[in-house]
Protein backbone atom coordinates (compact mmCIF):
# COMPACT_ATOMS: atom_id res chain seq x y z
CA UNK A 1 0.00 0.00 0.00
CA UNK A 2 3.05 2.73 0.84
CA UNK A 3 5.01 2.46 -1.81
CA UNK A 4 8.33 3.26 0.76
CA UNK A 5 7.66 0.63 2.72
CA UNK A 6 10.51 -1.58 2.14
CA UNK A 7 10.22 -4.84 4.36
CA UNK A 8 11.89 -7.24 2.53
CA UNK A 9 14.49 -5.33 2.85
CA UNK A 10 14.73 -4.96 6.30
CA UNK A 11 13.52 -8.78 6.91
CA UNK A 12 16.28 -10.19 5.11
CA UNK A 13 18.85 -8.02 7.25
CA UNK A 14 17.01 -8.02 10.55
CA UNK A 15 17.27 -12.15 10.90
CA UNK A 16 21.13 -11.13 10.85
CA UNK A 17 20.86 -8.91 13.79
CA UNK A 18 18.54 -10.75 16.32
CA UNK A 19 20.93 -12.45 18.03
CA UNK A 20 22.89 -10.07 18.90
CA UNK A 21 23.54 -9.25 22.93
CA UNK A 22 22.67 -5.41 22.71
CA UNK A 23 19.87 -3.62 24.47
CA UNK A 24 15.61 2.59 24.65
CA UNK A 25 15.11 3.62 21.20
CA UNK A 26 18.29 4.62 20.20
CA UNK A 27 19.74 4.64 16.74
CA UNK A 28 23.04 3.69 16.30
CA UNK A 29 24.65 6.15 14.11
CA UNK A 30 27.87 5.16 11.65
CA UNK A 31 30.95 7.27 11.35
CA UNK A 32 30.00 10.86 11.61
CA UNK A 33 30.37 12.47 7.87
CA UNK A 34 30.29 15.66 6.37
CA UNK A 35 27.02 15.83 4.72
CA UNK A 36 24.79 14.87 7.91
CA UNK A 37 23.66 16.93 10.12
CA UNK A 38 21.42 16.50 13.57
CA UNK A 39 20.58 17.93 16.47
CA UNK A 40 18.19 17.19 19.34
CA UNK A 41 15.81 18.91 21.49
CA UNK A 42 13.35 18.48 24.35
CA UNK A 43 9.88 19.20 22.66
CA UNK A 44 6.70 17.21 24.15
CA UNK A 45 7.63 16.15 27.02
CA UNK A 46 10.54 13.96 25.53
CA UNK A 47 13.96 13.83 23.61
CA UNK A 48 13.64 14.96 19.48
CA UNK A 49 16.29 13.45 17.40
CA UNK A 50 16.42 14.55 13.86
CA UNK A 51 19.22 13.73 11.37
CA UNK A 52 19.25 14.97 7.59
CA UNK A 53 21.79 14.40 4.91
CA UNK A 54 22.10 17.41 2.47
CA UNK A 55 25.48 18.74 0.94
CA UNK A 56 24.35 22.49 1.96
CA UNK A 57 25.21 22.74 5.79
CA UNK A 58 22.43 25.91 5.81
CA UNK A 59 19.68 24.09 4.00
CA UNK A 60 19.97 21.07 6.51
CA UNK A 61 19.43 23.72 9.49
CA UNK A 62 17.00 25.10 7.84
CA UNK A 63 15.06 21.74 7.41
CA UNK A 64 15.97 21.00 10.90
CA UNK A 65 14.42 24.08 12.09
CA UNK A 66 11.17 23.70 10.44
CA UNK A 67 10.61 19.99 11.93
CA UNK A 68 11.17 21.82 15.52
CA UNK A 69 8.75 23.99 14.98
CA UNK A 70 6.65 21.35 13.87
CA UNK A 71 6.72 19.58 16.95
CA UNK A 72 6.54 22.70 19.17
CA UNK A 73 2.99 23.50 16.92
CA UNK A 74 1.65 20.39 17.71
CA UNK A 75 2.86 20.11 21.53
CA UNK A 76 1.24 23.74 21.92
CA UNK A 77 -2.42 22.38 20.07
CA UNK A 78 -2.23 18.27 21.98
CA UNK A 79 -0.69 19.43 25.01
CA UNK A 80 -2.74 17.98 27.70
CA UNK A 81 -0.26 19.80 30.35
CA UNK A 82 -0.44 22.98 28.39
CA UNK A 83 -3.60 24.87 29.78
CA UNK A 84 -4.42 27.05 26.72
CA UNK A 85 -4.21 24.05 23.82
CA UNK A 86 -6.81 22.89 22.18
CA UNK A 87 -6.99 19.55 24.58
CA UNK A 88 -6.77 21.03 27.32
CA UNK A 89 -10.33 23.08 25.96
CA UNK A 90 -11.71 19.99 24.65
CA UNK A 91 -11.48 18.35 28.46
CA UNK A 92 -12.78 21.08 30.62
CA UNK A 93 -15.72 21.90 27.70
CA UNK A 94 -16.83 18.75 25.15
CA UNK A 95 -18.82 17.43 28.08
CA UNK A 96 -21.14 20.13 28.20
CA UNK A 97 -20.77 21.88 24.52
CA UNK A 98 -19.54 20.85 20.80
CA UNK A 99 -16.24 22.20 20.83
CA UNK A 100 -15.00 23.07 17.11
CA UNK A 101 -11.28 21.65 16.47
CA UNK A 102 -8.85 22.17 13.59
CA UNK A 103 -9.03 19.72 10.94
CA UNK A 104 -5.80 18.18 11.81
CA UNK A 105 -6.88 17.38 15.45
CA UNK A 106 -10.20 16.00 13.85
CA UNK A 107 -8.52 13.75 11.72
CA UNK A 108 -6.09 12.58 14.52
CA UNK A 109 -9.02 11.82 16.46
CA UNK A 110 -10.70 9.73 14.00
CA UNK A 111 -7.54 8.10 13.60
CA UNK A 112 -7.46 7.39 17.21
CA UNK A 113 -11.40 6.28 17.06
CA UNK A 114 -10.04 3.47 14.24
CA UNK A 115 -7.38 1.85 16.43
CA UNK A 116 -9.95 1.74 19.17
CA UNK A 117 -12.71 -0.25 16.89
CA UNK A 118 -9.34 -2.60 15.67
CA UNK A 119 -8.18 -3.75 19.08
CA UNK A 120 -11.73 -3.53 20.47
CA UNK A 121 -10.76 -0.60 23.08
CA UNK A 122 -7.55 -1.65 24.18
CA UNK A 123 -6.58 1.43 22.63
CA UNK A 124 -8.82 4.11 23.95
CA UNK A 125 -7.58 8.02 24.40
CA UNK A 126 -10.37 8.25 26.90
CA UNK A 127 -7.86 6.09 29.34
CA UNK A 128 -7.07 9.61 30.39
CA UNK A 129 -10.84 9.44 32.43
CA UNK A 130 -8.69 7.49 35.26
CA UNK A 131 -5.69 8.19 33.75
CA UNK A 132 -4.91 11.67 34.93
CA UNK A 133 -5.27 10.36 38.36
CA UNK A 134 -1.81 9.04 38.28
CA UNK A 135 1.17 11.26 38.49
CA UNK A 136 4.05 8.70 38.20
CA UNK A 137 6.88 11.30 39.45
CA UNK A 138 5.07 11.99 42.77
CA UNK A 139 4.00 7.96 43.09
CA UNK A 140 0.65 8.61 43.40
CA UNK A 141 -2.44 6.53 42.35
CA UNK A 142 -5.92 6.34 42.53
CA UNK A 143 -7.28 4.11 45.23
CA UNK A 144 -9.84 2.09 44.90
CA UNK A 145 -13.10 3.77 44.82
CA UNK A 146 -12.22 6.10 42.62
CA UNK A 147 -9.98 4.42 40.27
CA UNK A 148 -13.85 1.75 39.54
CA UNK A 149 -15.73 4.89 39.70
CA UNK A 150 -13.52 6.52 36.80
CA UNK A 151 -13.52 3.27 34.82
CA UNK A 152 -16.64 4.07 34.41
CA UNK A 153 -16.12 6.73 32.10
CA UNK A 154 -13.22 5.00 30.02
CA UNK A 155 -15.34 4.70 26.91
CA UNK A 156 -14.02 5.85 23.22
CA UNK A 157 -17.90 5.50 22.30
CA UNK A 158 -18.17 8.59 25.21
CA UNK A 159 -16.36 10.21 21.68
CA UNK A 160 -18.54 11.77 19.15
CA UNK A 161 -16.59 13.75 16.55
CA UNK A 162 -19.17 15.63 14.13
CA UNK A 163 -17.77 15.87 10.40
CA UNK A 164 -19.94 18.74 9.05
CA UNK A 165 -18.74 21.03 11.55
CA UNK A 166 -15.76 19.77 13.01
CA UNK A 167 -16.38 19.53 16.30
CA UNK A 168 -15.98 16.95 19.30
CA UNK A 169 -18.66 16.48 22.23
CA UNK A 170 -18.24 14.11 25.02
CA UNK A 171 -21.50 12.31 26.13
CA UNK A 172 -20.53 11.46 29.40
CA UNK A 173 -19.34 13.75 32.39
CA UNK A 174 -15.53 12.82 33.66
CA UNK A 175 -14.55 11.41 30.06
CA UNK A 176 -11.14 13.25 29.62
CA UNK A 177 -9.20 12.18 26.42
CA UNK A 178 -4.97 12.08 25.97
CA UNK A 179 -3.10 11.20 23.19
CA UNK A 180 0.50 10.46 24.82
CA UNK A 181 -0.29 6.80 22.38
CA UNK A 182 -0.58 8.92 19.62
CA UNK A 183 0.51 12.42 19.13
CA UNK A 184 4.23 11.60 18.78
CA UNK A 185 4.13 9.12 15.84
CA UNK A 186 1.72 11.77 14.37
CA UNK A 187 4.69 14.35 14.85
CA UNK A 188 6.77 12.35 13.43
CA UNK A 189 4.78 11.70 10.09
CA UNK A 190 4.22 15.56 9.66
CA UNK A 191 8.38 16.29 10.23
CA UNK A 192 8.75 13.36 7.95
CA UNK A 193 6.59 15.08 4.98
CA UNK A 194 8.01 18.89 5.51
CA UNK A 195 11.58 17.27 5.06
CA UNK A 196 10.71 15.46 2.05
CA UNK A 197 8.72 18.97 0.91
CA UNK A 198 11.72 20.29 1.03
CA UNK A 199 14.20 17.76 -1.04
CA UNK A 200 15.85 15.56 1.79
CA UNK A 201 15.99 12.25 0.65
CA UNK A 202 17.77 10.31 3.77
CA UNK A 203 16.89 11.51 7.29
CA UNK A 204 15.68 10.21 10.80
CA UNK A 205 12.98 11.80 12.91
CA UNK A 206 12.48 10.42 16.28
CA UNK A 207 10.45 11.52 19.20
CA UNK A 208 10.81 9.35 22.01
CA UNK A 209 10.14 5.94 21.10
CA UNK A 210 8.71 6.87 18.15
CA UNK A 211 10.51 6.96 14.92
CA UNK A 212 10.81 7.10 10.99
CA UNK A 213 13.62 6.77 8.84
CA UNK A 214 13.44 8.15 5.23
CA UNK A 215 15.77 6.56 2.78
CA UNK A 216 18.71 4.67 3.81
CA UNK A 217 21.83 5.74 5.41
CA UNK A 218 24.63 6.41 2.57
CA UNK A 219 23.83 3.13 1.10
CA UNK A 220 23.38 1.20 4.51
CA UNK A 221 20.38 0.49 6.19
CA UNK A 222 19.70 2.83 9.72
CA UNK A 223 20.05 0.39 12.60
CA UNK A 224 17.44 1.04 15.31
CA UNK A 225 18.13 -0.93 18.41
CA UNK A 226 15.41 -2.04 20.78
CA UNK A 227 16.41 -1.61 24.46
CA UNK A 228 16.34 -4.24 27.16
CA UNK A 229 13.39 -3.27 29.44
CA UNK A 230 15.29 -3.47 32.57
CA UNK A 231 19.13 -2.49 31.69
CA UNK A 232 19.14 0.69 29.61
CA UNK A 233 22.83 0.30 28.36
CA UNK A 234 21.72 -3.13 26.65
CA UNK A 235 20.37 -2.68 23.32
CA UNK A 236 18.12 -6.85 23.13
CA UNK A 237 17.50 -6.57 19.25
CA UNK A 238 19.14 -4.42 16.28
CA UNK A 239 16.96 -3.61 13.69
CA UNK A 240 17.90 -2.36 10.02
CA UNK A 241 15.12 -0.08 8.73
CA UNK A 242 14.61 1.76 5.43
CA UNK A 243 12.05 3.94 4.80
CA UNK A 244 9.84 2.71 7.62
CA UNK A 245 8.89 3.89 10.96
CA UNK A 246 9.26 1.87 14.31
CA UNK A 247 7.38 2.48 17.79
CA UNK A 248 8.35 1.14 21.27
CA UNK A 249 6.28 0.91 23.86
CA UNK A 250 7.83 0.38 27.63
CA UNK A 251 6.91 -0.10 31.05
CA UNK A 252 9.85 2.11 31.94
CA UNK A 253 9.20 5.19 30.29
CA UNK A 254 7.20 6.77 33.80
CA UNK A 255 6.57 4.39 36.35
CA UNK A 256 7.06 3.97 40.17
CA UNK A 257 6.94 0.62 42.00
CA UNK A 258 5.16 0.40 45.24
CA UNK A 259 5.70 -3.58 47.28
CA UNK A 260 7.27 -4.87 44.38
CA UNK A 261 4.63 -3.68 41.67
CA UNK A 262 5.09 -1.80 38.76
CA UNK A 263 2.78 1.52 38.18
CA UNK A 264 3.46 2.69 34.69
CA UNK A 265 2.25 5.15 32.07
CA UNK A 266 0.16 2.41 29.65
CA UNK A 267 -2.96 1.40 31.18
CA UNK A 268 -5.81 -1.16 30.33
CA UNK A 269 -8.69 0.95 29.66
CA UNK A 270 -10.91 -2.24 31.55
CA UNK A 271 -9.30 -1.90 34.19
CA UNK A 272 -7.66 1.80 34.57
CA UNK A 273 -4.42 -0.27 36.21
CA UNK A 274 -0.75 -0.71 34.14
CA UNK A 275 -0.96 -3.71 31.71
CA UNK A 276 1.82 -5.88 33.07
CA UNK A 277 1.59 -9.02 30.67
CA UNK A 278 4.67 -7.22 28.49
CA UNK A 279 7.94 -5.34 29.32
CA UNK A 280 8.28 -4.04 26.07
CA UNK A 281 6.51 -3.93 22.19
CA UNK A 282 8.16 -2.57 19.18
CA UNK A 283 6.22 -2.22 16.54
CA UNK A 284 7.31 -1.53 12.91
CA UNK A 285 5.22 -0.53 10.01
CA UNK A 286 4.71 2.25 7.46
CA UNK A 287 4.08 4.86 9.25
CA UNK A 288 4.83 6.41 12.89
CA UNK A 289 0.81 7.02 13.76
CA UNK A 290 -0.10 3.46 13.49
CA UNK A 291 3.21 2.07 14.54
CA UNK A 292 3.05 4.40 17.88
CA UNK A 293 -0.85 3.67 18.05
CA UNK A 294 -0.20 -0.25 17.61
CA UNK A 295 2.52 -0.18 20.16
CA UNK A 296 0.43 1.07 23.42
CA UNK A 297 -2.23 -1.20 22.14
CA UNK A 298 -0.50 -4.58 21.65
CA UNK A 299 1.07 -3.11 24.78
CA UNK A 300 -2.18 -3.67 26.56
CA UNK A 301 -3.82 -6.59 24.83
CA UNK A 302 -0.58 -8.64 25.80
CA UNK A 303 1.47 -11.32 24.17
CA UNK A 304 -1.46 -13.45 22.96
CA UNK A 305 -4.12 -10.96 21.15
CA UNK A 306 -1.59 -8.87 20.34
CA UNK A 307 0.43 -11.03 17.75
CA UNK A 308 -2.68 -12.51 16.03
CA UNK A 309 -3.86 -8.78 15.34
CA UNK A 310 -0.63 -7.94 14.11
CA UNK A 311 -0.50 -10.98 12.41
CA UNK A 312 -3.77 -10.53 10.83
CA UNK A 313 -2.68 -6.37 9.46
CA UNK A 314 -0.14 -6.45 6.02
CA UNK A 315 3.01 -4.45 6.39
CA UNK A 316 3.03 -4.80 10.22
CA UNK A 317 5.67 -6.65 12.07
CA UNK A 318 6.13 -6.43 15.91
CA UNK A 319 8.63 -7.55 18.80
CA UNK A 320 7.76 -8.21 22.00
CA UNK A 321 9.03 -9.00 25.38
CA UNK A 322 7.22 -10.36 27.90
CA UNK A 323 7.56 -10.03 31.81
CA UNK A 324 10.11 -12.59 32.07
CA UNK A 325 12.58 -10.76 29.26
CA UNK A 326 11.73 -13.26 27.23
CA UNK A 327 11.54 -11.88 22.99
CA UNK A 328 8.43 -12.71 20.93
CA UNK A 329 8.04 -11.66 17.37
CA UNK A 330 5.29 -11.43 14.87
CA UNK A 331 5.25 -14.55 11.84
CA UNK A 332 7.52 -12.71 9.13
CA UNK A 333 9.72 -11.75 11.71
CA UNK A 334 10.18 -15.26 13.61
CA UNK A 335 13.84 -15.88 13.20
P1 LIG B 1 5.65 6.93 25.23
O1 LIG B 1 6.46 6.99 23.99
O2 LIG B 1 5.09 8.24 25.71
O3 LIG B 1 6.23 6.09 26.32
P2 LIG B 1 3.59 5.09 24.27
O4 LIG B 1 3.40 5.16 22.81
O5 LIG B 1 4.06 3.87 24.87
O6 LIG B 1 4.36 6.32 24.75
O7 LIG B 1 2.21 5.47 24.91
C1 LIG B 1 2.10 5.71 26.28
C2 LIG B 1 1.16 6.86 26.43
O8 LIG B 1 -0.09 6.52 25.81
C3 LIG B 1 0.80 7.14 27.87
O9 LIG B 1 1.69 8.06 28.45
C4 LIG B 1 -0.57 7.71 27.73
O10 LIG B 1 -0.52 9.09 27.41
C5 LIG B 1 -1.16 6.96 26.56
N1 LIG B 1 -1.94 5.75 26.91
C6 LIG B 1 -1.82 4.95 28.01
N2 LIG B 1 -2.68 3.93 27.96
C7 LIG B 1 -3.38 4.07 26.81
C8 LIG B 1 -4.42 3.32 26.17
N3 LIG B 1 -4.90 2.21 26.72
N4 LIG B 1 -4.89 3.77 25.00
C9 LIG B 1 -4.41 4.90 24.43
N5 LIG B 1 -3.44 5.65 24.96
C10 LIG B 1 -2.91 5.24 26.13
MG1 LIG C 1 2.37 4.47 21.33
Amino acid sequence: MKTEWNLSVALSNLRLFLSLPFLCLLAISLPVMADWTNRQAAIMGTRITVEVFHPQKIFAEKAIDAVMDEMRRIDKSMSPFITDSLLSSINRSAATTDVKITPELFTLLQTAQHFSELTHGAFDISFASAGFLYDYRNRIRPDTDKLSESVDTIDYHNIQLNETNHSIHFSKTGVKIDLGGIAKGHAVDRSINILKKMGIKQALVTAGGDSRVLGDRQGDAWKIGVRNPRDQNLVSVLIPLENTAISTSGDYERFFEEDGVRYHHILDPKTGDSARELQSVTIIGPDATTTDALSTSVFVLGRKKGLALINRLPDIDAILIDHTGKLFYSAELEP
